[in-house]
Protein backbone atom coordinates (compact mmCIF):
# COMPACT_ATOMS: atom_id res chain seq x y z
CA UNK A 1 0.00 0.00 0.00
CA UNK A 2 1.47 3.07 -0.96
CA UNK A 3 2.02 5.83 1.94
CA UNK A 4 -0.45 8.60 1.66
CA UNK A 5 0.23 11.93 0.37
CA UNK A 6 -0.58 14.37 2.62
CA UNK A 7 -3.71 16.32 1.20
CA UNK A 8 -3.32 20.71 1.05
CA UNK A 9 -7.29 22.11 1.62
CA UNK A 10 -7.84 25.09 -0.72
CA UNK A 11 -8.04 28.62 1.38
CA UNK A 12 -11.85 28.19 0.82
CA UNK A 13 -12.10 24.34 2.42
CA UNK A 14 -9.48 25.77 4.93
CA UNK A 15 -12.06 28.77 6.12
CA UNK A 16 -15.36 25.99 6.00
CA UNK A 17 -13.08 23.27 7.54
CA UNK A 18 -12.35 26.38 10.72
CA UNK A 19 -15.82 27.09 11.30
CA UNK A 20 -16.79 23.30 12.04
CA UNK A 21 -17.19 22.22 15.72
CA UNK A 22 -17.19 18.30 17.22
CA UNK A 23 -19.97 17.66 19.26
CA UNK A 24 -19.86 15.30 22.37
CA UNK A 25 -21.27 11.87 22.47
CA UNK A 26 -22.31 9.39 25.30
CA UNK A 27 -23.43 5.79 22.89
CA UNK A 28 -22.51 4.21 26.28
CA UNK A 29 -21.07 0.81 23.82
CA UNK A 30 -20.45 -2.23 24.91
CA UNK A 31 -17.98 -4.32 23.32
CA UNK A 32 -17.14 -7.52 23.20
CA UNK A 33 -18.76 -10.52 25.15
CA UNK A 34 -16.02 -10.68 27.63
CA UNK A 35 -18.37 -7.65 29.12
CA UNK A 36 -21.56 -10.25 29.41
CA UNK A 37 -19.35 -12.92 30.71
CA UNK A 38 -17.34 -11.15 33.21
CA UNK A 39 -20.97 -9.62 34.56
CA UNK A 40 -19.58 -6.49 33.42
CA UNK A 41 -22.66 -4.57 31.64
CA UNK A 42 -24.82 -2.75 33.31
CA UNK A 43 -27.66 -4.52 35.63
CA UNK A 44 -30.59 -3.83 32.91
CA UNK A 45 -27.88 -5.79 30.46
CA UNK A 46 -27.11 -8.75 32.66
CA UNK A 47 -29.93 -11.19 31.25
CA UNK A 48 -29.27 -10.09 26.99
CA UNK A 49 -27.85 -13.44 27.04
CA UNK A 50 -28.45 -16.11 28.88
CA UNK A 51 -26.07 -18.65 30.70
CA UNK A 52 -26.24 -21.01 28.12
CA UNK A 53 -25.92 -18.57 25.44
CA UNK A 54 -22.74 -17.38 26.68
CA UNK A 55 -21.51 -21.27 27.68
CA UNK A 56 -22.03 -22.25 24.32
CA UNK A 57 -20.34 -18.93 22.89
CA UNK A 58 -17.48 -19.12 25.37
CA UNK A 59 -16.71 -22.74 24.05
CA UNK A 60 -16.62 -21.80 20.57
CA UNK A 61 -13.46 -18.93 21.35
CA UNK A 62 -10.49 -19.29 20.05
CA UNK A 63 -11.58 -21.83 17.27
CA UNK A 64 -12.43 -21.32 14.09
CA UNK A 65 -16.45 -21.15 14.73
CA UNK A 66 -15.77 -18.06 17.47
CA UNK A 67 -18.42 -15.98 15.88
CA UNK A 68 -16.37 -13.04 17.54
CA UNK A 69 -13.71 -13.50 15.35
CA UNK A 70 -16.20 -13.26 12.69
CA UNK A 71 -17.71 -10.30 13.43
CA UNK A 72 -16.94 -8.15 16.51
CA UNK A 73 -19.74 -7.62 19.31
CA UNK A 74 -21.01 -4.05 19.72
CA UNK A 75 -24.20 -2.77 21.12
CA UNK A 76 -25.10 1.49 22.04
CA UNK A 77 -27.49 1.81 24.87
CA UNK A 78 -30.29 3.22 22.58
CA UNK A 79 -30.55 -0.21 20.54
CA UNK A 80 -30.28 -1.91 23.78
CA UNK A 81 -32.96 -0.23 25.27
CA UNK A 82 -34.85 -0.74 21.89
CA UNK A 83 -34.03 -4.39 21.58
CA UNK A 84 -35.22 -5.50 25.03
CA UNK A 85 -38.67 -5.22 23.84
CA UNK A 86 -37.79 -6.56 20.13
CA UNK A 87 -37.23 -10.19 19.47
CA UNK A 88 -36.58 -8.97 15.92
CA UNK A 89 -33.97 -6.61 16.52
CA UNK A 90 -32.20 -8.53 19.26
CA UNK A 91 -31.20 -11.05 16.37
CA UNK A 92 -29.61 -7.52 14.43
CA UNK A 93 -26.76 -6.94 17.20
CA UNK A 94 -26.65 -10.45 19.06
CA UNK A 95 -24.05 -12.91 18.60
CA UNK A 96 -25.37 -16.59 18.08
CA UNK A 97 -23.95 -19.45 17.34
CA UNK A 98 -25.62 -20.50 14.57
CA UNK A 99 -23.66 -17.71 12.88
CA UNK A 100 -20.63 -19.81 12.27
CA UNK A 101 -22.26 -23.51 11.53
CA UNK A 102 -21.10 -22.97 7.98
CA UNK A 103 -18.76 -20.56 7.44
CA UNK A 104 -19.84 -20.76 3.53
CA UNK A 105 -19.02 -18.06 1.89
CA UNK A 106 -17.30 -15.41 0.14
CA UNK A 107 -14.26 -13.52 1.67
CA UNK A 108 -14.69 -10.62 -0.54
CA UNK A 109 -18.21 -10.36 -2.03
CA UNK A 110 -18.92 -8.77 -4.91
CA UNK A 111 -15.05 -9.34 -6.10
CA UNK A 112 -15.14 -5.50 -4.50
CA UNK A 113 -11.20 -5.72 -5.06
CA UNK A 114 -11.60 -6.02 -8.66
CA UNK A 115 -13.09 -2.59 -8.74
CA UNK A 116 -10.64 -0.87 -6.17
CA UNK A 117 -8.05 1.07 -8.33
CA UNK A 118 -7.39 3.32 -4.83
CA UNK A 119 -6.77 1.74 -1.58
CA UNK A 120 -10.24 1.95 0.41
CA UNK A 121 -12.11 3.12 -3.37
CA UNK A 122 -14.46 0.92 -4.87
CA UNK A 123 -15.25 2.37 -8.34
CA UNK A 124 -17.82 -0.22 -9.72
CA UNK A 125 -20.45 2.15 -11.03
CA UNK A 126 -21.01 5.79 -12.16
CA UNK A 127 -20.70 6.38 -8.14
CA UNK A 128 -17.77 5.92 -6.05
CA UNK A 129 -17.77 3.88 -2.81
CA UNK A 130 -15.11 4.60 -0.04
CA UNK A 131 -14.31 3.60 3.21
CA UNK A 132 -13.67 5.73 5.34
CA UNK A 133 -14.46 4.26 8.74
CA UNK A 134 -14.27 0.68 9.79
CA UNK A 135 -16.29 0.59 12.49
CA UNK A 136 -20.14 1.31 13.71
CA UNK A 137 -21.68 2.86 16.47
CA UNK A 138 -23.07 -1.13 16.84
CA UNK A 139 -22.14 -4.17 14.60
CA UNK A 140 -25.04 -6.00 12.71
CA UNK A 141 -24.29 -9.67 12.97
CA UNK A 142 -24.97 -9.97 9.06
CA UNK A 143 -22.92 -6.76 7.99
CA UNK A 144 -21.70 -8.11 4.71
CA UNK A 145 -18.88 -5.65 5.28
CA UNK A 146 -17.50 -8.26 8.29
CA UNK A 147 -14.21 -8.11 6.63
CA UNK A 148 -13.56 -5.02 6.88
CA UNK A 149 -14.76 -4.20 10.55
CA UNK A 150 -12.97 -7.59 11.65
CA UNK A 151 -10.13 -6.37 9.99
CA UNK A 152 -9.87 -9.93 7.64
CA UNK A 153 -7.17 -10.30 5.12
CA UNK A 154 -8.78 -10.40 1.38
CA UNK A 155 -7.46 -11.52 -1.80
CA UNK A 156 -6.20 -8.49 -3.77
CA UNK A 157 -6.61 -8.54 -7.74
CA UNK A 158 -2.62 -9.44 -7.90
CA UNK A 159 -3.05 -12.65 -5.62
CA UNK A 160 -1.53 -11.02 -2.65
CA UNK A 161 -3.73 -10.66 0.98
CA UNK A 162 -3.94 -7.60 3.13
CA UNK A 163 -7.14 -6.25 5.49
CA UNK A 164 -8.93 -3.74 3.70
CA UNK A 165 -7.35 -0.22 3.77
CA UNK A 166 -9.46 2.76 4.17
CA UNK A 167 -9.54 5.89 2.30
CA UNK A 168 -7.03 8.71 1.69
CA UNK A 169 -8.38 12.11 1.12
CA UNK A 170 -5.23 13.02 -0.86
CA UNK A 171 -5.40 9.71 -3.26
CA UNK A 172 -8.52 9.88 -3.47
CA UNK A 173 -9.19 13.31 -4.80
CA UNK A 174 -6.33 13.03 -6.81
CA UNK A 175 -7.79 10.15 -8.83
CA UNK A 176 -11.31 11.75 -9.07
CA UNK A 177 -9.68 14.72 -10.68
CA UNK A 178 -7.16 12.19 -12.84
CA UNK A 179 -10.79 10.05 -13.20
CA UNK A 180 -13.12 13.05 -14.49
CA UNK A 181 -10.20 14.80 -16.35
CA UNK A 182 -9.68 11.43 -18.80
CA UNK A 183 -13.51 11.71 -19.29
CA UNK A 184 -13.88 15.21 -20.12
CA UNK A 185 -11.00 14.71 -22.54
CA UNK A 186 -12.20 11.55 -24.59
CA UNK A 187 -16.20 12.91 -24.78
CA UNK A 188 -18.00 12.12 -22.14
CA UNK A 189 -16.75 8.33 -21.50
CA UNK A 190 -13.57 6.84 -20.23
CA UNK A 191 -11.86 5.11 -22.79
CA UNK A 192 -11.20 1.96 -20.81
CA UNK A 193 -14.15 1.41 -18.94
CA UNK A 194 -16.84 3.24 -20.23
CA UNK A 195 -17.85 4.78 -17.41
CA UNK A 196 -18.98 8.68 -16.74
CA UNK A 197 -17.74 11.42 -14.65
CA UNK A 198 -17.35 10.16 -11.16
CA UNK A 199 -20.07 12.68 -10.05
CA UNK A 200 -21.52 10.74 -7.56
CA UNK A 201 -19.41 9.15 -3.95
CA UNK A 202 -20.84 7.07 -1.09
CA UNK A 203 -19.07 7.65 2.51
CA UNK A 204 -19.34 4.59 3.56
CA UNK A 205 -16.99 1.66 5.96
CA UNK A 206 -18.45 0.94 8.75
CA UNK A 207 -20.45 3.80 9.26
CA UNK A 208 -19.03 7.65 8.47
CA UNK A 209 -21.00 9.43 11.60
CA UNK A 210 -19.08 7.59 14.07
CA UNK A 211 -16.22 10.13 12.65
CA UNK A 212 -16.00 13.54 13.99
CA UNK A 213 -17.42 16.30 12.43
CA UNK A 214 -14.16 17.84 11.51
CA UNK A 215 -13.91 14.40 10.16
CA UNK A 216 -16.85 14.30 7.81
CA UNK A 217 -15.99 17.90 6.91
CA UNK A 218 -12.45 17.01 5.45
CA UNK A 219 -14.41 14.37 2.94
CA UNK A 220 -17.01 16.60 1.65
CA UNK A 221 -15.45 19.74 1.33
CA UNK A 222 -12.32 18.12 -0.55
CA UNK A 223 -14.92 15.77 -2.82
CA UNK A 224 -16.98 19.46 -3.21
CA UNK A 225 -13.29 20.87 -4.53
CA UNK A 226 -12.67 17.54 -6.38
CA UNK A 227 -15.81 17.86 -8.73
CA UNK A 228 -17.97 15.29 -7.03
CA UNK A 229 -21.68 16.52 -6.98
CA UNK A 230 -23.51 14.32 -5.14
CA UNK A 231 -22.16 12.98 -1.69
CA UNK A 232 -24.25 10.02 0.07
CA UNK A 233 -23.15 9.43 3.61
CA UNK A 234 -24.34 5.75 4.34
CA UNK A 235 -25.54 5.27 7.93
CA UNK A 236 -27.22 2.94 10.73
CA UNK A 237 -26.78 5.85 12.91
CA UNK A 238 -30.19 6.64 13.04
CA UNK A 239 -31.02 3.01 14.21
CA UNK A 240 -27.92 3.11 16.50
CA UNK A 241 -27.58 6.76 18.29
CA UNK A 242 -29.84 8.77 16.53
CA UNK A 243 -28.60 12.04 19.03
CA UNK A 244 -25.67 11.80 16.82
CA UNK A 245 -27.57 14.32 14.65
CA UNK A 246 -27.43 17.30 16.76
CA UNK A 247 -27.02 20.65 16.58
CA UNK A 248 -23.22 20.65 15.83
CA UNK A 249 -23.92 18.59 12.44
CA UNK A 250 -26.30 20.51 11.18
CA UNK A 251 -24.36 23.54 11.82
CA UNK A 252 -21.24 21.63 9.86
CA UNK A 253 -24.05 20.91 6.78
CA UNK A 254 -25.15 24.08 7.31
CA UNK A 255 -21.94 25.88 6.62
CA UNK A 256 -20.79 23.18 4.24
CA UNK A 257 -23.99 24.26 2.04
CA UNK A 258 -23.33 28.01 2.20
CA UNK A 259 -19.92 26.89 0.68
CA UNK A 260 -20.87 24.70 -1.74
CA UNK A 261 -24.50 25.07 -2.53
CA UNK A 262 -23.84 23.35 -5.73
CA UNK A 263 -23.44 20.03 -3.92
CA UNK A 264 -26.36 17.76 -2.53
CA UNK A 265 -25.93 15.10 -0.24
CA UNK A 266 -28.11 12.21 0.05
CA UNK A 267 -28.55 10.33 3.54
CA UNK A 268 -28.60 6.80 2.48
CA UNK A 269 -30.57 5.07 6.22
CA UNK A 270 -30.55 1.67 7.42
CA UNK A 271 -33.74 0.34 8.86
CA UNK A 272 -34.24 -3.09 9.06
CA UNK A 273 -37.39 -3.47 11.30
CA UNK A 274 -40.20 -0.53 12.50
CA UNK A 275 -39.34 -1.64 15.93
CA UNK A 276 -35.85 0.22 15.20
CA UNK A 277 -37.50 3.65 15.20
CA UNK A 278 -41.22 3.35 16.65
CA UNK A 279 -42.53 3.42 20.05
CA UNK A 280 -44.57 0.62 21.79
CA UNK A 281 -46.63 0.16 24.66
CA UNK A 282 -46.52 -2.18 27.83
CA UNK A 283 -47.58 -5.03 25.71
CA UNK A 284 -45.24 -4.70 22.81
CA UNK A 285 -47.60 -3.08 20.15
CA UNK A 286 -46.96 -0.31 18.18
CA UNK A 287 -49.06 3.33 19.71
CA UNK A 288 -50.54 5.73 17.30
CA UNK A 289 -49.62 9.40 17.23
CA UNK A 290 -51.97 12.05 18.16
CA UNK A 291 -50.84 13.91 15.00
CA UNK A 292 -51.47 10.78 12.44
CA UNK A 293 -49.38 7.54 11.69
CA UNK A 294 -47.96 5.76 14.84
CA UNK A 295 -45.57 7.14 17.33
CA UNK A 296 -42.38 7.12 16.95
CA UNK A 297 -39.08 7.38 19.34
CA UNK A 298 -38.45 11.18 19.52
CA UNK A 299 -35.04 11.43 19.35
CA UNK A 300 -35.58 9.43 15.85
CA UNK A 301 -37.87 11.93 14.76
CA UNK A 302 -36.03 14.96 15.81
CA UNK A 303 -33.38 13.77 13.54
CA UNK A 304 -35.57 12.60 10.75
CA UNK A 305 -37.22 16.42 10.80
CA UNK A 306 -34.17 17.98 10.96
CA UNK A 307 -32.66 16.74 7.68
CA UNK A 308 -36.38 16.71 5.79
CA UNK A 309 -36.11 20.79 6.71
CA UNK A 310 -33.00 20.53 4.80
CA UNK A 311 -34.42 21.09 0.69
CA UNK A 312 -30.44 20.09 -0.26
CA UNK A 313 -30.24 16.74 2.01
CA UNK A 314 -32.14 14.27 0.65
CA UNK A 315 -33.02 10.79 2.89
CA UNK A 316 -33.62 7.37 1.58
CA UNK A 317 -33.79 3.95 3.35
CA UNK A 318 -32.77 0.54 2.21
CA UNK A 319 -31.78 -2.33 3.72
CA UNK A 320 -31.22 -6.26 3.33
CA UNK A 321 -34.11 -8.35 4.02
CA UNK A 322 -32.49 -11.05 6.86
CA UNK A 323 -33.76 -14.43 8.40
CA UNK A 324 -35.18 -13.61 12.26
CA UNK A 325 -34.79 -10.41 11.30
CA UNK A 326 -37.51 -8.77 8.94
CA UNK A 327 -38.97 -11.55 6.53
CA UNK A 328 -42.16 -10.35 7.87
CA UNK A 329 -44.47 -8.67 5.71
CA UNK A 330 -46.58 -7.24 8.32
CA UNK A 331 -43.26 -5.31 9.68
CA UNK A 332 -41.87 -4.61 5.91
CA UNK A 333 -45.24 -2.74 5.50
CA UNK A 334 -45.34 -0.88 8.53
CA UNK A 335 -41.80 0.47 7.88
CA UNK A 336 -42.47 1.59 4.23
CA UNK A 337 -45.48 3.38 5.25
CA UNK A 338 -44.04 5.05 8.27
CA UNK A 339 -40.83 6.20 6.35
CA UNK A 340 -42.84 7.46 3.64
CA UNK A 341 -45.13 9.37 5.73
CA UNK A 342 -42.06 10.74 7.42
CA UNK A 343 -40.43 11.63 4.34
CA UNK A 344 -38.17 9.17 4.02
CA UNK A 345 -37.77 7.07 0.48
CA UNK A 346 -37.97 3.78 0.22
CA UNK A 347 -35.21 2.56 -1.76
CA UNK A 348 -34.20 -0.64 -1.82
CA UNK A 349 -34.52 -4.36 0.17
CA UNK A 350 -31.61 -6.51 -0.72
CA UNK A 351 -31.11 -10.24 -0.51
CA UNK A 352 -28.50 -10.82 1.53
CA UNK A 353 -24.66 -11.49 0.04
CA UNK A 354 -22.98 -14.47 -0.42
CA UNK A 355 -20.94 -13.55 3.18
CA UNK A 356 -19.04 -15.68 4.86
CA UNK A 357 -21.56 -17.36 7.23
CA UNK A 358 -24.13 -15.85 5.25
CA UNK A 359 -26.37 -19.28 5.51
CA UNK A 360 -27.61 -18.21 9.15
CA UNK A 361 -28.76 -14.77 7.67
CA UNK A 362 -29.90 -15.11 3.88
CA UNK A 363 -33.64 -15.43 3.57
CA UNK A 364 -33.70 -17.55 -0.22
CA UNK A 365 -34.19 -14.75 -2.92
CA UNK A 366 -37.93 -15.82 -4.07
CA UNK A 367 -38.94 -15.62 -0.55
CA UNK A 368 -37.04 -12.59 -0.31
CA UNK A 369 -39.01 -11.38 -2.95
CA UNK A 370 -42.70 -12.89 -2.01
CA UNK A 371 -42.35 -11.03 1.55
CA UNK A 372 -41.43 -7.58 -0.08
CA UNK A 373 -44.50 -8.69 -2.83
CA UNK A 374 -46.84 -8.97 0.10
CA UNK A 375 -45.65 -6.10 2.45
CA UNK A 376 -46.39 -3.54 -0.35
CA UNK A 377 -50.18 -5.17 -0.82
CA UNK A 378 -52.45 -2.55 0.42
CA UNK A 379 -49.88 -0.13 0.24
CA UNK A 380 -50.03 3.00 -2.11
CA UNK A 381 -48.00 3.86 -5.44
CA UNK A 382 -45.18 6.38 -3.56
CA UNK A 383 -44.98 4.17 -0.31
CA UNK A 384 -44.20 0.88 -2.56
CA UNK A 385 -40.88 2.36 -4.98
CA UNK A 386 -38.58 0.13 -2.73
CA UNK A 387 -37.82 -2.79 -5.36
CA UNK A 388 -35.46 -6.12 -4.26
CA UNK A 389 -31.87 -6.05 -5.07
CA UNK A 390 -29.13 -8.54 -5.46
CA UNK A 391 -25.79 -7.71 -5.96
CA UNK A 392 -24.06 -9.72 -8.65
CA UNK A 393 -20.48 -9.30 -9.60
CA UNK A 394 -21.44 -7.49 -13.20
CA UNK A 395 -24.04 -5.11 -11.61
CA UNK A 396 -26.81 -4.17 -9.20
CA UNK A 397 -29.62 -6.60 -10.56
CA UNK A 398 -33.36 -6.04 -9.41
CA UNK A 399 -35.24 -9.15 -8.95
CA UNK A 400 -38.11 -8.13 -10.56
CA UNK A 401 -41.06 -10.97 -10.73
CA UNK A 402 -41.39 -14.60 -8.97
CA UNK A 403 -44.43 -16.53 -11.04
CA UNK A 404 -46.23 -19.03 -9.55
CA UNK A 405 -47.66 -20.78 -12.20
CA UNK A 406 -45.91 -24.32 -14.18
CA UNK A 407 -44.38 -23.27 -17.65
CA UNK A 408 -45.34 -26.49 -19.71
CA UNK A 409 -42.93 -27.47 -22.37
CA UNK A 410 -39.97 -25.53 -20.74
CA UNK A 411 -37.30 -27.45 -18.90
CA UNK A 412 -36.79 -26.12 -15.96
CA UNK A 413 -40.11 -23.96 -15.79
CA UNK A 414 -41.84 -26.48 -13.68
CA UNK A 415 -42.75 -24.46 -10.75
CA UNK A 416 -42.77 -20.83 -12.44
CA UNK A 417 -40.02 -18.67 -13.22
CA UNK A 418 -37.68 -15.54 -11.78
CA UNK A 419 -37.19 -12.36 -14.01
CA UNK A 420 -34.08 -10.40 -12.89
CA UNK A 421 -33.27 -7.12 -14.33
CA UNK A 422 -29.54 -5.15 -14.31
CA UNK A 423 -29.93 -1.99 -12.86
CA UNK A 424 -26.80 -0.65 -12.93
CA UNK A 425 -23.27 -2.90 -14.78
CA UNK A 426 -19.91 -2.78 -13.46
CA UNK A 427 -18.30 -2.58 -16.81
CA UNK A 428 -21.16 -1.34 -19.12
CA UNK A 429 -23.53 0.89 -18.28
CA UNK A 430 -25.44 0.06 -21.75
CA UNK A 431 -26.30 -3.15 -20.10
CA UNK A 432 -28.91 -1.62 -18.26
CA UNK A 433 -32.51 -2.98 -18.47
CA UNK A 434 -31.28 -6.39 -20.23
CA UNK A 435 -33.06 -9.20 -18.08
CA UNK A 436 -32.11 -12.81 -16.89
CA UNK A 437 -34.87 -15.79 -17.24
CA UNK A 438 -34.40 -18.44 -14.93
CA UNK A 439 -36.25 -21.65 -13.68
CA UNK A 440 -37.62 -21.25 -10.15
CA UNK A 441 -35.53 -22.55 -7.43
CA UNK A 442 -37.07 -22.02 -4.02
CA UNK A 443 -34.18 -22.54 -2.15
CA UNK A 444 -31.61 -20.14 -4.31
CA UNK A 445 -29.65 -18.08 -1.57
CA UNK A 446 -27.59 -17.00 -4.35
CA UNK A 447 -26.94 -16.08 -8.44
CA UNK A 448 -25.27 -19.89 -8.40
CA UNK A 449 -29.17 -21.55 -7.20
CA UNK A 450 -29.86 -21.27 -10.77
CA UNK A 451 -26.92 -22.16 -12.61
CA UNK A 452 -28.57 -24.67 -14.15
CA UNK A 453 -31.65 -23.55 -15.24
CA UNK A 454 -31.37 -20.30 -17.00
CA UNK A 455 -33.72 -19.68 -19.75
CA UNK A 456 -32.76 -16.45 -21.05
CA UNK A 457 -29.62 -14.41 -20.15
CA UNK A 458 -29.52 -11.32 -22.27
CA UNK A 459 -28.19 -9.30 -19.19
CA UNK A 460 -24.82 -11.92 -18.81
CA UNK A 461 -25.74 -12.55 -15.51
CA UNK A 462 -24.63 -16.55 -16.11
CA UNK A 463 -22.63 -16.19 -18.74
CA UNK A 464 -19.61 -18.30 -17.08
CA UNK A 465 -22.53 -21.16 -16.64
CA UNK A 466 -21.09 -23.73 -19.24
CA UNK A 467 -24.48 -25.14 -19.39
CA UNK A 468 -26.29 -22.12 -20.17
CA UNK A 469 -25.84 -21.86 -23.77
CA UNK A 470 -27.12 -25.90 -24.42
CA UNK A 471 -30.17 -24.71 -22.48
CA UNK A 472 -31.01 -21.63 -24.34
CA UNK A 473 -30.74 -23.34 -27.39
CA UNK A 474 -33.30 -26.01 -26.45
CA UNK A 475 -35.79 -23.25 -24.54
CA UNK A 476 -35.42 -20.15 -25.87
CA UNK A 477 -38.41 -20.25 -28.82
CA UNK A 478 -40.76 -21.93 -26.73
CA UNK A 479 -40.73 -18.56 -24.15
S1 LIG B 1 -24.33 -0.55 10.13
FE1 LIG B 1 -23.81 -1.35 8.11
S2 LIG B 1 -21.59 -1.42 8.06
FE2 LIG B 1 -22.20 -1.22 10.22
S3 LIG B 1 -22.31 -3.30 11.00
FE3 LIG B 1 -24.37 -2.77 10.27
S4 LIG B 1 -24.46 -3.49 8.15
FE4 LIG B 1 -22.30 -3.41 8.76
Amino acid sequence: MSKATKYLPSAKEQLFLDSVTNGKYDRQIITGLKKFIEGKVPEDMLSFYSADELKVLTDLKGTEKDVEARMPVKMTRHYFDLAKNSASIQVLVKASPKETYDLDGASDPGKQMDYSPVEGLIHKYEMGLLYVASTCSAHCRFCYREELIARKEVERPDGTMAPKGLAQIGEIVDYVKQHNSVVAENGGRHPDTGREKLREVLLSGGDPMVLSNKNIAAWLSALATAGVENIRIGTKELGFYPDRFDDTFFDMMDKFHETYPGVNVRIMIHFNHPDEFLQKDADGNYMNDPEGGLLWVASTKRAIRKIRSRHWLNIDNQAPIIRGINNDPDALRIQQRELKRNGVENHYYFCGRDIVGHKAFNVPIEEAWHILNESQKGLSGVETHARLSITHYKGKTEVVAVTNDPLPGVPGGEHGLVIMKLLRGAADAPDRGKVAILGRNPEAIWFSGYDDRVLYDEAGLFAEVATQNLLLQNVVGAI
